[in-house]
């Protein structure tokens, strides 16, 4: 993520209104969230997420400066002249059907969720937010033998929360240390959705997609892996719910993912549609699509303002499409 360029571009934003920025050309608008609460949830410490309040004052923002599209919708040839924006939803978690889900349905928000179809049902809990639990463990109790370990691991204080799919033992094992039971966790606190509050999310007209079985980084895995890891989601999805378009977001983003895996996965009817998480930017494939973070911390409206003066410096240069 290049962040001095994005700063200017915020700083630009500054003076122009949204009406003028927002009326640019650019490809339909796809925010991005991962989840909504007004409590504190103790497995997520990494992302910034939004309260209900703030998450209503944005969908509204989003109302009256975009028009709301559904998954079809955007990649049919309607969505092209318009100022569209769909959301969508990663990881997969409980909120989605409880909170964020009635407030779409309310203000007549399509949107789509994506799932690791490892943790659905709450079967098993994220390395991230493994390593989220570790640490406000160690932050109220701290234990010299686990936090030797961890060190040892390059996995010290904060560190730990850039913890890799690869270091999952290691936080298993800091785990142990501390007493820490991540499956009594996933009982008591439910972070996942249920197959049965996928099923409603569908039946209430939203669209489900896959995000890799177990969220690994992609970067740090082989093409084959890459490769299963969709694949495998894919199928689980198709088991829990049988969805019109067969779409993938990359879990984190879509680095590492080769032209070739992207065209292998839509030439071979395992995706039709897939999702990374570069911003506003075009996309040298059709059928990939860039998504904008939403959850990134500051004023929400000069971070959107500043992406939309982004996209136009990087057009200017010819460099507003992503190139795999
Ligand atoms: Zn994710």
């Amino acid at each position: 993520m290049k962040t001095f360029p994005r700063f200017l571009s915020r700083q630009a934003g500054r003076f122009f209104s949204p009406e003028r920025l927002f009326g640019l050309k650019t490809p339909c608008f796809l925010p991005f969230y991962h989840v909504v609460s007004n409590e504190k949830l103790p497995h997520i410490l990494n992302y910034p997420y939004r309260n209900v309040q703030e998450f209503e004052n944005e969908l509204d923002f989003f109302l009256k400066h975009f028009e709301q599209v559904s998954l079809e919708q955007l990649v049919s040839e309607k969505c092209r002249n318009k100022k569209a924006f769909h959301l969508s939803f990663d990881d997969g978690l409980r909120e989605c059907s409880e909170i964020v889900a009635p407030l779409l349905l309310k203000k007549g928000i399509p949107a789509t969720f994506f799932i690791n179809t490892a943790f659905t049902d709450n079967k098993k809990l994220f390395h991230k937010y493994k390593a989220s639990l570790i640490l406000n463990r160690l932050h109220t109790i701290p234990d010299a033998e686990a936090e030797k370990l961890l060190a040892g691991h390059n996995m010290a204080g904060e560190k730990i929360l850039t913890a890799t799919i690869q270091q999952e033992s290691v936080l298993n094992e800091a785990a142990g240390l501390l007493g820490l039971n991540f499956e009594d966790y996933l009982k008591k606190q439910q972070p996942y959705l249920t197959s049965g509050q996928l099923k409603n999310l569908a039946d209430n007209g939203f669209t489900i997609g896959a995000h890799s079985h177990n969220h690994p980084e992609f970067w740090t895995i082989s093409e084959e892996q890459q490769m299963q890891e969709v694949k495998e989601s894919m199928a689980v999805l198709q088991k829990i719910i049988t969805q019109p378009l067969k779409t993938f977001a990359f879990p984190y983003a879509d680095w590492g993912v080769t032209g070739n895996v992207l065209k292998a996965l839509h030439e071979k009817n395992i995706c039709d549609i897939t999702f990374g998480t570069a911003g506003i930017k075009n996309d040298e494939f059709s059928f990939h699509f860039q998504r904008y973070p939403a959850e990134q911390p500051g004023n929400f409206v000069q971070n959107l303002k500043g992406e939309f003066v982004y996209f136009k410096l990087r057009k200017w240069v010819g460099k507003a499409t992503v190139i795999h």
